[in-house]
C-alpha cells in the first residue's frame, strides 16, 4: 500500500521551515503532496500560481513530494486524493492552540481522519511566512531563511536594492 498524505497550507511564501518538514515528511511516507490552499478570505502576498511555483522550486530534487492546490474543506480535499493524513508543523506553544482546534475538528467531520504534527527544527522555530514578509519589506536579510526564487521575488516585490 502507497502511503501518501496532504501537507495543506498558505505557503505565502514557502519558507525554508516549510522545506524542512516536507523533506522530512517525504523520508517517511512513500507520496507527499503539498497542497496551497486558496482561501477566500486571505488577501495572499503572491498569487496562487506564484505560491505554487516557488514550492515546485523549492522542493525539487525531494522524492515523492508533488504540489497542488484547493479549496474547500482540507478533509474533503484529503479524501480526494486517498491520502492517509494530514501533515502540519509545529513550532512554538502559541501554534499549538489553533493546529489542535483544527486537527480535532478534522477529525470529528471526517470521520477519523489523523493529523501528523512535526516538531520544527531548533533553527527554523521562529521562522514563518510573516516574519520574512516583514523582514524582507525593511530590507531585512532573508537569504538564509527561504530559497532562492522566493528570495528574488521578495525583493521585487518590495523594491528592494540589493546594490
Ligand atoms: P497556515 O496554513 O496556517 O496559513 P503556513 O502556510 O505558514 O500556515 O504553514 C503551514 C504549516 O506549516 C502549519 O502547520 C505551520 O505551523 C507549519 N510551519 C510553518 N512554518 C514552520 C516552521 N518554521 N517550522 C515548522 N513548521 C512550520
Amino acid at each position: 500500500m502507497v502511503t501518501r498524505v496532504v501537507y495543506p497550507g498558505s505557503f505565502d511564501p514557502v519558507t525554508n521551515g516549510h522545506v524542512d518538514i516536507i523533506r522530512r515528511a517525504a523520508q517517511i511516507f512513500d507520496e507527499v503532496i503539498v497542497a496551497v490552499f486558496r482561501n477566500p478570505q486571505k488577501k495572499p502576498l503572491f498569487t496562487m500560481e506564484e505560491r505554487v511555483n516557488f514550492l515546485i522550486k523549492a522542493t525539487e530534487g525531494i522524492k515523492g513530494v508533488s504540489i497542488d492546490s484547493f479549496t474547500g474543506l482540507t478533509v474533503d480535499y484529503v479524501k480526494s486524493k486517498n491520502a492517509i493524513a494530514i501533515i502540519r508543523g509545529l513550532r512554538a506553544i502559541s501554534d499549538f492552540e489553533g493546529e489542535f482546534q483544527m486537527a480535532s475538528m478534522n477529525k470529528q467531520i471526517a470521520g477519523g481522519i489523523e493529523t501528523i504534527f512535526f516538531m520544527t527544527d531548533t533553527k527554523y522555530a521562529f521562522l514563518s511566512s510573516s516574519v520574512v514578509k516583514e523582514v524582507a519589506q525593511f530590507g531585512g536579510d532573508i537569504g538564509d531563511m527561504v530559497s532562492e526564487c522566493v528570495h528574488r521575488a521578495l525583493l521585487e516585490k518590495f523594491n528592494v536594492d540589493k546594490s
